[in-house]
């Protein structure tokens, strides 16, 4: 019966202590302040779209970086983690513009709804080698998308040159019925014989930190800023 009390109150203790943790993770701080904060304190989470002038890639759109690359934060989890980074929006569905964070070609597949992804024919960090960059959540929650016309569903090899126009930031997410706060998902995604892998998977993206300058992978982002 004691050896039963102690078992208890141990992990009492220890789920207090993770309590206590993740409220002081300023992370998760950060998620508070937007989700409830007043205007003004919220205003100073939202990021530029050029946070460093040499790194190679523009954020696609003006927002608050809410999880990061390599996240294990709801809905995500330690053995799932996010493979891309979420940029959150104030505006409403449909009206915050998406734009193409480098130079490259446009495919979108018959069946995808709010999603497109971009080839980018040599990797800025490691020339030579071809990499992808993953757009979703341009659709609002019926389905209707938010993507400029000339990337219409089945489109391959539409140039784009950074900073150009491709959709608008939406709350679509296909396979869950409840609401997703308005966001921009984007990842960077590898390359296998000249297509793209399923950015579903993390081991199938790359921490795209460097590529825009700013600190994006979960566990080191309370690091300095690497801005080559
Ligand atoms: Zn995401």
């Amino acid at each position: 019966m004691r050896l039963f009390r102690y078992i208890i109150g141990a992990a009492l203790l220890l789920s207090l202590i993770f309590l206590v943790r993740a409220w002081r993770n300023p992370r998760n701080q950060q998620f508070l302040t937007w989700a409830t904060g007043d205007d003004d304190v919220r205003a100073t989470l939202i990021a530029e779209r050029d946070p460093c002038a040499t790194a190679p890639f523009i954020l696609p759109s003006e927002g608050f970086v809410g999880l990061l690359w390599n996240d294990p934060r709801g809905p995500y989890s330690q053995s799932r983690r996010h493979q891309g980074i979420d940029i959150f929006t104030d505006e409403a569905p449909g009206t915050q513009p998406v734009y193409a964070v480098a130079d490259g070609f446009i495919y979108r597949e018959d069946d995808w709804v709010a999603t497109v992804i971009q080839r980018i024919p040599s990797d800025p960090l490691q020339p030579n080698q071809q990499i992808w960059v993953y757009y979703t959540h341009m659709a609002d929650v019926q389905g209707n998308d938010f993507i400029e016309p000339q990337f219409e569903r089945g489109v391959t090899e539409v140039p784009i040159k950074q900073g150009e126009l491709i959709g608008y930031i939406g709350n679509y997410d296909g396979n869950v019925p409840s609401r997703i706060w308005t966001h921009v998902h984007v990842s960077v995604v590898k390359d296998s014989r000249g297509t793209y892998l399923n950015e579903y998977f993390i081991d199938n993206t790359l921490d795209p930190s460097l590529y825009f300058g700013m600190a994006l992978d979960y566990e080191s982002a309370e690091k300095t800023l690497p801005c080559p």
